[in-house]
């Protein structure tokens, strides 16, 4: 699967989850999986995707919340996983699109070829790889693990660069979801 199918299968799964994704390819195919939903889209900070679900999923205590979060920003900011294990989150899922390359900047190997679940399950996290479309929507309806590792294609160019993220836009719209307000275009 490449990234957007991934994406797609979760929303699948998880259709009234609140999302937030990392910079760069998460956010594009967030944005198509969705429809462009109320969602919070990270247009840079890269290495902040999953501290900011985080800080969504414990202000937001009563929704299920979803971080798309790439290999290579997760690797940036990796400490927010010892975060995540200390606060155990029961509404938090983070889904890591695991191609083992920066797909943003020009789809440079990630140094280390560590799998993220595996990291996740050395810091008591209950955390998972998983391969393939119905394996991911699978795992994500289940909603038994707070990590999910979804291997993806390297190299898998779409859904491409980076979109232009208006953070004014996307605070408005999101801010309004949680209000219960309609979509705001
Ligand atoms: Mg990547």
């Amino acid at each position: 699967v490449n990234t957007t199918e991934a994406v797609k299968a979760v929303v699948r799964a998880a259709p009234d989850a609140r999302y937030v994704s990392s910079l760069g390819t998460s956010t594009s195919a967030l944005i198509l999986a969705t429809g462009d939903g109320p969602h919070v889209y990270m247009g840079g900070a890269m290495g902040s995707g999953l501290a900011v679900a985080i800080g969504v999923a414990d202000r937001r205590r009563e929704d299920r919340v979803i971080g798309i979060i790439g290999d290579g920003d997760l690797l940036m900011g990796s400490s927010a996983l010892w975060t995540m294990a200390g606060l155990e989150l029961p509404n938090l899922t983070a889904v890591i699109i695991s191609d083992r390359s920066y797909s943003i900047t020009g789809g440079q190997a990630l140094v280390a070829d560590a799998s993220s679940a595996g990291v996740a399950s050395a810091l008591g996290i209950r955390a998972v790889r998983v391969a393939g479309e119905s394996a991911l929507e699978a795992c994500i309806a289940e909603d038994r693990c707070r990590l999910v590792e979804a291997t993806v294609e390297p190299g898998a160019a779409w859904p491409g660069p980076s979109p232009f993220v208006d953070p004014y836009r996307v605070r408005t719209r999101f801010r309004a979801a949680l209000a219960g307000a309609s979509p705001m275009p």
